[in-house]
């Protein structure tokens, strides 16, 4: 226990017990009668102890009781020290929910499905925390940020932080170094705010590094201020950040592949794949709504002769200038597809024949400084065939070409 024995002679066990555990005290009378009963003399428990250095001693004590010389009744307390194998025990536990956590996340990645919020659950029940984030860098944006992914806080995913160097997160994923804040005012930041709802007071930034390079940042805040780290929580997260940076990476693979699959290489519009995938669905939602969906096809003049006497490049710059210049005119919820070689397909909800001869026109003639097209279109019927409407568009189309070209043509009313 850490004392001399004058401090211990004559005392009750009650100043050195630990505060947990004083319980204990008041049992074991009533664990010995019990023993008594059952017509023996010892019984065993687990208790700690408190050193004057506020170290925790785990004893196992054996208590019998015994009769004196003069026939007294005597209590005999023999504690053994099993400190270590509690230790042991502990650190066993810890490894064995360690391994666990990386096996729930492997198993994420491996049935296909995003890792992200078994890494932000698991980092948080590691490390005791009150909560955890991952950050991820945005791409596309024009300034590069770090972007919420998933949180165990309620409203953060989402949420963008700037990499300034002086926020912690930011400095984590730039230096790829662990960045630990013990309470906000010794490094304001951002995240604070963002981890707000779960009151955390002290930070850890920990980078998920692959390949050499971070490519994310892993958040765990306390709700308690802590002067560090602790020491397993430290090593329970570092082993956590490899498994979860491997399991991102391979995420990240698995979704490029998905949008790849449904996505024109050359133009980078949806395609044809794509266009099956989500028309159906905008059609049910304008049938629900009672508003028209206009479906058009598109299709560049003489597209061959361009690739015979300027070169496929310059096709495929066309291609791509027609795709921009859809993108441009189109409003989010409508679909434009790369339909085949030298034609586009676009799904127009809510819009009216009006409407859509207005667009399309404007289409026409932004591509047309380069090479003309024909536009066919046709308005849904009622609850006709998807493949009708499309046939109806492809027949307009058809008679754009038929009527001398560069023209937008309506299919006629049967
Ligand atoms: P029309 O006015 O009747 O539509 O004539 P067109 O020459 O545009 O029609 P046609 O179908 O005869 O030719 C289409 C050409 O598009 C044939 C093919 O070589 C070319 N093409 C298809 N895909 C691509 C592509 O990805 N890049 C380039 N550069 N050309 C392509
Ligand atoms: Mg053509
Ligand atoms: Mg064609």
């Amino acid at each position: 226990m850490g004392r001399p024995e004058q401090e211990l002679l004559g005392s009750s066990t009650v100043p050195f017990t630990h505060p947990d555990d004083l319980h204990t005290n008041r049992e074991i009378g009533t664990l010995l009668a019990a023993a008594l009963a059952r017509g023996e003399n010892a019984v065993q428990l687990e208790k700690r102890y408190v050193r004057p250095d506020g170290g925790v001693v785990w004893a196992w004590l054996t208590v019998t009781m015994t009769t004196g010389p003069q026939g007294q009744e005597w209590t005999l307390i023999h504690p053994q020290d099993i400190t270590a194998r509690k230790a042991a025990e502990e650190a066993l536990r810890r490894s064995e929910a360690d391994l666990a956590a990386l096996n729930r996340i492997a198993r994420r990645v491996q049935a296909g499905e995003d890792p992200r919020r078994e890494i932000v659950g698991s980092a948080r029940s590691v490390a005791g925390a009150a909560v955890a984030a991952l950050c991820e860098p945005e791409d596309g944006a024009g300034v590069p940020v770090l972007r919420v992914t998933a949180s165990t806080a309620a409203g953060a995913v989402g949420a963008r932080l700037p990499l300034d160097p002086a926020s912690p997160a930011a400095d984590a994923y730039l230096s790829g170094r662990a960045v630990f804040v013990p309470d906000p005012s010794a490094r304001p930041g951002p995240e604070w705010e963002l981890l707000h709802p779960a009151h955390a007071r002290s930070l850890l930034c920990r980078p998920l590094v692959a390949k050499g390079a971070a490519s994310a940042v892993l958040l765990v805040g306390w709700s308690s201020p802590l002067a560090a780290v602790r020491e397993e929580w430290e090593r329970s997260l570092l082993l956590l950040a490899d498994g979860a940076a491997a399991a991102l990476q391979h995420a990240r693979v698995v979704a490029e592949l998905a949008a790849s699959a449904v996505t024109d290489a050359l133009t980078g519009l949806p395609n044809r794949r794509a266009w099956e995938e989500r028309v159906p669905g905008l059609a049910a939602a304008c049938a629900r709504a009672g508003t028209p969906l206009t479906v058009a096809v598109l299709d560049v003049d003489r597209f061959k002769a361009l690739n015979d006497s300027e070169g496929h490049l310059a096709g495929d710059r066309l291609l791509v200038r027609i795709a921009q210049v859809l993108r441009r005119e189109v409003r989010a919820e409508d679909v434009v597809a790369r339909w085949g070689g030298e034609e586009f397909a676009l799904a127009l909800p809510g819009c009216s024949a009006q409407e859509a001869r207005v667009l399309l026109e404007r289409v026409r003639l932004a591509v047309r400084p380069v090479r003309s097209c024909s536009v066919g279109f046709a308005v849904r019927r009622g609850a006709e065939p998807l493949e009708d409407v499309l046939g109806r568009a492809d027949a307009a189309l058809y008679a754009a070409k038929q009527a001398g070209r560069d023209v937008v043509l309506e299919a006629p009313a049967v």
